[in-house]
């Protein structure tokens, strides 16, 4: 077998496509396969698949391709064109490359693969190409695979807030809680950023989602009852975003004790700002028997914290009567507990009330995509390398989409 044979068989042409010269250049690891077609073959037009004989052929174009042991290898041919009477004069599809692909399929599909495996910057010089490069295949993917994802509204989805570059823009982001994918990126924390998710969609389409997990933020609850059918039903505030308001208040009840306290010279809250924000169960080994002494110590932010800790049971119960009557107990201890950080919580609960327990009716919290969540706040924290949101928003659905990311396979039937 010569090499136009190996590289015949290697690269799967079939007719009329053949090798038909491989130049291997041995000090610069290059070989370089020219390809071509038999004459006399006919291709179809790529509007309409018609078949004409060829018109002529567009100049030579060339394709990086998966390398032959380390010999970086590289595709050339000119497209042959083909005039239809309906669509003009038209460049006939090549079965190796996509339409204004610089890859071959199959050097795209492995380039996708790594670039999954590691960041842009690990996965440009691994492949030997540039930063921009190894870009460009993953916006070309994330295209493709938003292009033929069907669009079917979810059953249950999570609506959330990510800041990008460090804190001063924001993002919101729908996911799909059953399939744990990104399904819309939207601009800004607006009712507009989530109502043009909504809006993608028939409002009879729409009537498809069950369950809404979310912050209590008055833009997106806004943009809910706007566009959601029965949203009311279907809004559950996310116990963690929840917990989040509770945790940080708290914290400010730790910080007005703490400087109230070092106006005396007591040192007591120094350095405990973290213990305060654990779970009782996740405090440090090391930090245990310091924070033990500190939360039956006399201090306004132990009790706090034994009204954050004790408010975290709400979700345990099995039935929205009993879980009522434990939040009718918890809400009267905080409101008297004489801190105003506390109350405030207590009372923006309150307001909310009826979207917290419907909970006992879906089960759902924002936490059931937790390996998405690890996935985003890994590209979060890569976000800076990103020039703009636009790119954040193109990594997120390459890794978090659940898109298929590859072109079709490389094709073995008949061309034209
Ligand atoms: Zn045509």
């Amino acid at each position: 077998m010569d090499s136009i044979d190996l590289y015949r068989q290697l690269l799967g042409l079939a007719e009329p496509w053949t090798v038909q010269r491989v130049e291997m250049d041995i000090p610069r690891l290059r070989v370089d396969v020219h390809l071509g077609h038999a004459p006399g073959a006919r291709f179809a037009c790529p509007a309409c698949g018609c078949e004409f004989s060829v018109y002529d052929h567009a100049a030579e174009r060339s394709w990086r391709h998966l390398d032959s042991c380390q010999f970086q290898t590289v595709l050339h041919a000119r497209a042959p064109r083909v005039s239809c009477p309906e669509h003009g004069v038209r460049q006939a599809e090549l079965p190796w490359a996509e339409p204004g692909g610089r890859f071959t399929r199959l050097f795209e599909a492995l380039a996708i693969d790594v670039l999954l495996a590691t960041d842009v910057k690990k996965a440009a010089t691994i492949l030997g190409m540039t930063w921009d490069e190894a870009w460009h295949i993953m916006e070309r993917a994330v295209l493709r695979g938003r292009r033929t994802k069907p669009s079917a509204m979810p059953s249950m989805i999570g609506v959330d807030e990510k800041a990008i570059a460090k804190g001063h823009r924001y993002m919101t982001l729908v996911c799909d809680l059953e399939q744990a994918t990104v399904e819309y990126i939207g601009q800004d924390r607006k009712q507009a950023s989530l109502e043009a998710y909504f809006e993608a969609f028939e409002p009879e389409a729409r009537q498809a989602l069950q369950a809404i997990s979310l912050d209590m933020w008055p833009p997106y609850i806004n943009a809910c009852r706007d566009k959601v059918p029965g949203a009311d039903q279907k809004m559950v505030f996310d116990r963690f975003h929840i917990m989040r308001h509770v945790v940080d208040a708290v914290d400010t009840v730790r910080k007005r004790e703490h400087k109230a306290l070092l106006d005396t010279g007591d040192t007591t809250l120094t350095k405990s700002k973290y213990l305060w924000l654990y779970s009782a169960e996740n405090v440090p080994e090391k930090s245990r028997e310091r924070f033990n002494v500190l939360k039956n110590a006399q201090l306004k932010t132990a009790r706090a914290w034994a009204l954050k800790e004790s408010l975290r049971e709400l979700w345990n119960y099995s039935r929205e009567g009993w879980a009522r009557r434990f939040w009718q107990r918890w809400y009267f201890w905080a409101t008297h507990s004489r801190l105003a950080p506390m109350i405030d919580a207590a009372k923006m609960i309150a307001r909310h009330l009826p979207n917290v327990l419907t909970y006992f009716s879906h089960r759902i919290s924002n936490a059931v995509a937790e390996g998405l969540n690890s996935k985003i706040a890994t590209i979060q924290k890569r976000a800076c390398g990103y020039r703009n949101a636009e790119n954040f928003k193109i990594a997120v659905y390459f890794h978090c989409g659940g898109l298929d990311l590859w072109p079709h396979r490389w094709t073995h039937s008949k061309v034209g």
